[in-house]
């Protein structure tokens, strides 16, 4: 399968801001303050973007923070053009509906891309049945859990003693059973990405 093949901090540093692409351990230790900028990147031309380029960037954000490569993330904007409502509102509320995301969100993974992992390994079950596709889109009344066999593992009985994280309002976290609901679908005030999504639409639009 496709993906990213940058370092997960020079990610960031061609964005020119803090993605959080690690999750939590971004939090203990950053490079992004050291070296903000990537390689052959100049700040004088960040600062000189085009219309076109601000567009384009906004675009790279989501793709990066979401883990989606160009040919799905298109999928996607058409799939929220066809939806009722603001079109960029909509290409938000696809991408945090992935399953990944949703587990990234519920807390049973640090990051994005451990959630990847832990979906793709067969770890996660949705409405009592193994789904290893992170692309997979939870819906309201989705019940998302670690499978049984799975809570013996290390990584997910160290999750018992873990400060809760702040839990968006569509999703009610059990973690004692290691469970969540899907009580209602995302809204733009729940996602937290720092991401002008009319900027995409923009882009697509041309
Ligand atoms: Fe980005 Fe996290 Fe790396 Fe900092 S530690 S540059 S926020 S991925």
């Amino acid at each position: 399968m496709a993906r990213y093949i940058d370092s997960v901090c020079k990610q960031c540093r061609a964005e020119g801001m803090k993605l959080y692409l690690k999750g939590e351990r971004c939090y203990n230790k950053c490079s992004f303050d050291k070296r903000p900028v990537a390689p052959g990147v100049h700040s004088q031309s960040r600062r000189k973007q085009s219309e076109y380029g601000l567009q384009l960037r906004e675009k790279q954000k989501a793709k990066r923070v979401y883990g989606v490569l160009e040919d799905q993330f298109r999928r996607y904007f058409e799939m929220a053009e066809r939806m009722k409502g603001i079109t960029g509102e909509n290409l938000l509320q696809l991408l945090e509906r992935r399953l990944d995301n949703t587990v990234y969100r519920i807390g049973f993974a640090d990051s994005r891309a451990q959630a990847r992992q832990l979906v793709r390994h067969g770890h996660i079950t949705v409405n009592g049945r193994k789904v290893n596709i992170p692309s997979y889109s939870v819906k309201p009344g989705d019940i998302i859990a670690v499978k049984g066999s799975s809570r013996q593992l290390e990584i997910f009985k160290a999750l018992q003693d873990k400060t809760p994280r702040t839990i968006p309002a569509w999703l009610q976290v059990d973690m004692e059973n290691y469970t969540a609901n899907v009580v209602a679908m995302p809204a733009r005030e729940d996602i937290d990405i720092p991401i002008e999504e009319h900027l995409i639409v923009e882009l697509y639009s041309k």
